[in-house]
């Protein structure tokens, strides 16, 4: 890379924040069936018929809902992170699910004393009503298109053909939602149910024009071309681009954009964390690991074919760090991040401690150690390495096996861990690893920053406690609409 001309320092890029966001769902989700309660659009001589009406507006503001947390809005996942974001959105289309049933359920067991036989006999009307069968279908579409989400996502079609298939399922959902609402539901008439559905309906198809036309257009208007593409070891490559000067490109260290090679859509773009700085710009460099289609044809790319570049984006920047100690944990490919975030630091010739434990599966997998122990000589830097296997040619520099408690508190001897912001990213397993023994090694969970490669939902002690919130989020919306429905039976 040739060298850089300015430091940036990160900075928080405008976006909403955590709490913010959780008002505006809440607003949005519930607040159509608030809305309607408040002026009498759900009206019913009883309580169940109206939260049933209630659970369907609701229901129908989540589905359109989705379309805006699944759109890569910076503004929406910038401060919070794109992994929790996509994570919100996959909880969030089960708790839309759930309300589905409730929907169904209350007006199938509405009455005062609901036998099995009116139950059935309702059931089968609902199903067999021609001014039902839009929404009969919406609802059995979205249990298929979730199933198929949770359990074959990326497996079995390529990924931009399930991503495809995804949205154009995802479209057909909501369109026949929307249909059996305006066929069916009294609130659509009135101005404020109907208009704030309206009003979510506009959105979500102003989220698809972004995703589909305005996106692409700004993906390739900065200009960037393959400068070089080379092979570093059998599975890694790496990558430059270049843009003419002045693109107006600008990103943090450690954030990520996702690239479409050739002049082709944006929906067959994949993401990958910028491993350069600020100041090299307008080169940006990648490490990308053999995973598939796009990944496997990184090395045979030619200089000067063109590349879209969407970003940047992530919250995985060092604005997330404090005054203390920095450690970075990073396995394998999940050193990019890391190495441009330790880059700006020695750039800066930073004064915080750093610490790095990288692991790989050999010696020469560590593609980047003799860069970054260049890097770590303008800091107060410490690095362990370790390897699954083999030795180096020069005798063993790298440890084997995994991190344990006893590796940090050996790179942390003489730093205060709970003043340390900790810096992770790696394969799910190994974070999964990590977040126990940083844990475990005294750094605060909030202090605790991670990128994942793969959007994931993860199963470690930060995602649970990031999943235990969102699930807070989604029984609130529920507690909601029953306060609409309550308000709507006086
Ligand atoms: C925030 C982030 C940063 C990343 N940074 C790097 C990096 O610096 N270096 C690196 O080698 N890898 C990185 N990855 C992983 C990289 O995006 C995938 O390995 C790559 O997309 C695989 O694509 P493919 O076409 O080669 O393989 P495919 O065969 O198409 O896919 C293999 C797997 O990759 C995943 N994948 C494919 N396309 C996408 C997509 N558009 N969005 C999300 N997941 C997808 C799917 O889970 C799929 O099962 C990053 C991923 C994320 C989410």
């Amino acid at each position: 890379m040739t060298q850089q001309r300015t430091l940036s320092l990160p900075h928080r890029r405008p976006a909403l924040s955590g709490t913010a966001l959780v008002v505006l769902y809440l607003a949005m989700t519930a607040g159509p069936a608030l809305a309607a309660a408040a002026i009498g659009g759900m009206h019913a001589p009883t309580f169940l018929p109206i939260l049933a009406r209630a659970a369907g507006i609701a229901a129908l503001a989540m589905l359109l809902m989705q379309f805006l947390t699944s759109g890569r809005f910076e503004i929406v996942s910038g401060r919070i992170g794109l992994d929790r974001t996509m994570g919100f959105h996959r909880l969030a289309a089960t708790a839309a699910l759930l309300m589905i049933a409730a929907h169904v359920a209350l007006f199938l067991f509405r009455g005062a004393q609901p036998s099995l036989g009116r139950v059935l006999s309702r059931l089968a009307a609902y199903l067999t009503s021609p001014a039902m069968t839009t929404g009969v279908a919406s609802a059995g579409l979205a249990v298929v298109l979730i199933v198929v989400a949770r359990s074959f996502r990326g497996r079995g079609l390529p990924y931009p053909a399930w991503r495809l298939g995804h949205g154009a399922a995802a479209v057909l959902v909501a369109a026949l939602a929307l249909h059996h609402g305006v066929v069916n539901a009294r609130f659509m008439a009135d101005p404020a149910g109907g208009g704030a559905i309206a009003l979510l309906a506009a959105l979500a198809l102003g989220s698809l024009a972004f995703v589909y036309v305005v996106r692409p257009i700004q993906a390739f208007r900065h200009g960037f071309r393959v400068e070089s593409a080379r092979r570093l070891t059998a599975t890694v490559s790496e990558l430059v681009l270049a843009a003419p000067a002045g693109t107006g490109f600008d990103f943090d260290a450690g954030q990520f954009a996702w690239l479409t090679i050739g002049r082709r859509h944006t929906v067959t773009d994949n993401p990958f964390s910028i491993a350069s700085v600020p100041g090299d710009l307008p080169r940006l460099r990648f490490l990308i690991r053999d995973a598939g289609d796009m990944s496997g044809a990184v090395p045979g790319l030619a200089p000067g074919t063109p590349v879209g570049v969407d970003g940047p984006h992530g919250s995985f920047t060092l604005a997330a760090a404090g005054q203390g100690p920095l450690l970075f944990v990073a396995g394998g490919i999940g050193i990019a991040p890391v190495l441009s975030m330790i880059r700006h630091l020695s750039l800066d010739a930073d004064r915080r401690p750093v610490r790095l434990v990288a692991g790989a599966r050999t010696p020469g997998d560590h593609v980047v150690r003799a860069e970054l122990d260049e890097l770590g000589r303008r800091l107060d830097f410490a690095a362990l390495y370790l390897v699954d296997e083999g030795e180096d040619a020069d005798g063993p520099s790298c440890e084997r096996g995994t991190c344990t408690t006893g590796h940090i508190a050996g790179l942390m001897h003489g730093l205060e861990p709970a003043a340390a912001t900790a810096f992770v990213c790696g394969p799910p397993a190994m974070m999964e690893h990590a977040a126990r023994i940083l844990l475990d090694s005294g750094i605060p969970l909030d202090r605790i920053v991670m990128e994942r490669f793969d959007f994931d939902a993860g199963n470690d002690e930060v995602c649970k406690a990031v999943r235990r919130r969102f699930t807070g989020v989604l029984a609130a919306v529920f507690a909601l609409v029953a306060a609409a429905a309550l308000v709507a039976s006086r």
